[in-house]
């Protein structure tokens, strides 16, 4: 059920780190099923469904958008989306800036960043994204909050843990050097139903589980 698979997950997570329950093809049923528990955080990955839902379910949910982002359909979502974890290019990021001052709001994001060794995942590389930081750091309309990443899908766990601990890495050289000042720099989002534990281990803030709660 549902309620159990939730409690399980949630007793065993640390108390600092946030749960979002990945809704992207879940019938609007099961999502109300979460709902009634009293969980309001939930992230899809397309921007359709993201609006869909949006309109069906009750205005206190805080959304994420946990997906590849196309610049062109950002304002969709900008009125109401709570985090956008997905910034994956300067392009992306003056989009999303834009919008938001249209909004007249001010959209927190996740800088997404290629952990993996697949070639499929998008993110920024780890080398060459710096010289871009000052100027994401300029755009009054969004507010990186930290970043984003998705491990190898491999059984080995101790790659994943490395592939966990690296975007942790660059985090704490982020911290420590553009965001010092910046307190709301805090999120680190990864671990995924398979390897949600690992990388809790690996200093993981917010996990974003979908199939463990919904099978
Ligand atoms: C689908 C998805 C998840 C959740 O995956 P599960 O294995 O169902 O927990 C997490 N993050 C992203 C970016 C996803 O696309």
């Amino acid at each position: 059920m549902i309620k159990d698979n939730l409690n399980q997950i949630k007793a065993s997570l640390p108390n600092d780190v946030e749960l979002i329950v990945v809704s992207k093809f879940r019938p609007l049923e099961q999502l109300l099923e979460v709902y009634e528990t009293g969980h309001r955080q939930f992230a899809e990955n397309r921007v359709q469904e993201l609006t869909t839902k949006y309109e069906s379910m009750p205005k206190d949910v805080l959304w994420h958008m946990i997906g590849h982002l196309q610049s062109n359909k950002v304002k969709y979502i900008a009125p109401f989306i709570h985090l956008i974890h997905s910034v994956d290019s300067f392009e992306l990021a003056t989009e999303i800036n834009k919008q938001a001052l249209k909004n007249n709001r001010i959209i927190p994001v996740l800088l997404q960043f290629h952990i993996a060794q697949e070639e499929t995942k998008s993110g920024f590389s780890t080398d060459g994204f710096q010289t871009i930081i000052p100027d994401l750091i300029k755009l009054e309309g969004i507010e990186i909050q930290g970043v984003m990443g998705m491990a190898s899908l491999t059984d080995n766990q101790e790659q994943v843990f490395q592939e966990f601990s690296h975007l942790k890495s660059i985090f704490n050289s982020l911290k420590n050097s553009y965001f010092q000042n910046h307190p709301n720099f805090k999120i680190i989002s990864m671990g995924m139903s398979g390897d949600y534990l690992i990388a809790v281990k690996a200093g993981s803030t917010m996990v974003r589980v979908g199939s463990l709660v919904f099978e």
